[in-house]
C-alpha cells in the first residue's frame, strides 16, 4: 500500500502553486557552464549595492556569540526601530523576513471558516499563508494592474478576518496614494485586520504613497510590515518587522518560533538602521537605475507599468517566456511573472549602472533576433 500523502493535507494546501524564487546565480552557471561573475541577477529585488560595511562589522563581534541562543525579544533592534518609528516596543514584532510577520498574522487570527481577501498581481505570499491555514482566498480583480481598493472594500463580507495590501505593490510596482488608502481604511469593519506591507516604503521619494504608520492610531485593526531585505540590503539574513496594536502584537508573539530571528540578523539589522548614508546611496541607484531602464524601454519601444519599488515591470507584448529563456542563455536573470497572470511581463530588479546596462543590450538582442526568426 502506498500512502497518496498529499491527498491528506489540507485541501488549500493541495491547491496551491509552491512560492517560486529568483533563479539562484550558481543554478544558472552551473545548468549553461557559465561563470558566476558573468551572471547578472535583476530577478528578486535584491539591494544591488551590496551590505552595508556597518553590517559586516556588526557581524564579526557577532561571530565570537555564536554559541549562545539569540535574544528572543530583540531588545536592541525593537528599541532602535520604536525610536526610529516613533512607536512603543510593544507595537513591534520581529520576523525572519517580513514573510514571518505574514504568516505570524494569519496563524494567529484566520481559521478555516474564514476569508482573506487580497488583490489579483499582489505578492504570492498572500496565498500561501492564507491557504496554509485552510482559510478561503478571496482574490479581487486588479484595476490598470494595481489594487482596486472600492472593489476589495466591497469583497469584504462577515466571513473576511483579514486583507493583505501591498504598497508598493510587487510585482507590478504600482502604489495607493493616500486618498484612496483613507476611504478604504475608513470602510473596513474594525474586526477585520489590515495588513499594509510595506517592504518597498524605504524607495519611495515622493509625497504621494503614504506612510502606514500615520494611521496606526486611528486604526487599531491595521498592522504595517516591513523589511531589512531590500533598501537595506539584508535578505540572506531574514529579518523584517511588524508595528501594530500591542493586543495584536501580543497574539503574534505567542504563536512565533521563540527565537524566530537570529543574533547575526538582529547585529546586522541594528548596525544597518544607523547607516543613513548606506540608505541614501541605496536610494540614489534606485532613482538612477529606474530612470535608465525606462530611457532603455522606450528605445526599445516597450512598455511598462511605473513603479514605485526598485523593480519594474516590462511589458513585451508577447509571451514573455521565450524572452526570459534568452536573457537566461546570455547570463542575465530576471523574473517572470506568468505565475502573478502576467505572461508578457517580466519584473526587472534595479541593479547597478553596468547591470542595466548589460541587461538592456541583451535584451534588445533576444527581441531582435525573435523578430528576426519569424516568431
Ligand atoms: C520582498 C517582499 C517582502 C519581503 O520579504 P522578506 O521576507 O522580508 O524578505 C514582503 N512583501 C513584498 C510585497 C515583497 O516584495
Amino acid at each position: 500500500m502506498t500512502c497518496d500523502f498529499l491527498s491528506l493535507a489540507l485541501p488549500g494546501v493541495q491547491k496551491l502553486s509552491p512560492y517560486v524564487p529568483g533563479k539562484p546565480v550558481e543554478e544558472l552557471a552551473r545548468e549553461f557552464g557559465l561563470r558566476a561573475e558573468d551572471i547578472v541577477k535583476l530577478a528578486s529585488n535584491e539591494n544591488p549595492l551590496g551590505p552595508s560595511p556597518l553590517a559586516l562589522e556588526a557581524l564579526k563581534s557577532a561571530f565570537a556569540e555564536l554559541t549562545r541562543y539569540p535574544d528572543g525579544n530583540g531588545f536592541l533592534l525593537k528599541q532602535a526601530l520604536a525610536e526610529r518609528l516613533g512607536v512603543s516596543t510593544s507595537m513591534i514584532t520581529l520576523g525572519n523576513g517580513s514573510n514571518d510577520i505574514l504568516e505570524l498574522i494569519t496563524r494567529a487570527f484566520v481559521s478555516p471558516q474564514h476569508e482573506v481577501v487580497f488583490s489579483e498581481h499582489a505578492f504570492a505570499v498572500y496565498p500561501i499563508v492564507t491557504q496554509a491555514v485552510g482559510a478561503r482566498p478571496v482574490v479581487v480583480p486588479a484595476r490598470d494592474w494595481g489594487h482596486d481598493l472600492d472593489a476589495m472594500a466591497a469583497a469584504i463580507t462577515p466571513a473576511t478576518r483579514l486583507v493583505f495590501i501591498a504598497n508598493p505593490n510587487n510585482p507590478t510596482g504600482t502604489w495607493i496614494e493616500r486618498p484612496a488608502l483613507e476611504r478604504f481604511l475608513a470602510k473596513v469593519p474594525e474586526n477585520v485586520i489590515v495588513v499594509l506591507d510595506e517592504a518597498y516604503t524605504e524607495y519611495v521619494e515622493t509625497g504621494d504613497v503614504p506612510n502606514g504608520l500615520d494611521y496606526l492610531t486611528q486604526y487599531p485593526n491595521l498592522l504595517v510590515s516591513r523589511t531589512f531585505s531590500k533598501a537595506y540590503g539584508l535578505a540572506a539574513l531574514r529579518v523584517g518587522y511588524g508595528i501594530c496594536q500591542p493586543a495584536i502584537a501580543d497574539a503574534m508573539n505567542r504563536v512565533r518560533q521563540p527565537f524566530n530571528v537570529n543574533s547575526l540578523a538582529q547585529a546586522a539589522a541594528l548596525a544597518t538602521l544607523e547607516d543613513e548614508a548606506y540608505l541614501a546611496e541605496s536610494r540614489r541607484i534606485n532613482r538612477e537605475g529606474m530612470a535608465q531602464l525606462e530611457a532603455g524601454f522606450t528605445s526599445l519601444g516597450l512598455s511598462w507599468i511605473f513603479s514605485r519599488g526598485n523593480f519594474v515591470a516590462v511589458d513585451l507584448g508577447r509571451e514573455a517566456a521565450p524572452v526570459f529563456q534568452g536573457l537566461l542563455r546570455q547570463g542575465v536573470i530576471v523574473r517572470p511573472v506568468a505565475n502573478y497572470g502576467m505572461p508578457n511581463h517580466l519584473r526587472v530588479s534595479i541593479g547597478l549602472p553596468e547591470e542595466n546596462q548589460r541587461f538592456l543590450e541583451v535584451l534588445g538582442q533576444v527581441l531582435a533576433d525573435a523578430a528576426g526568426a519569424g516568431e
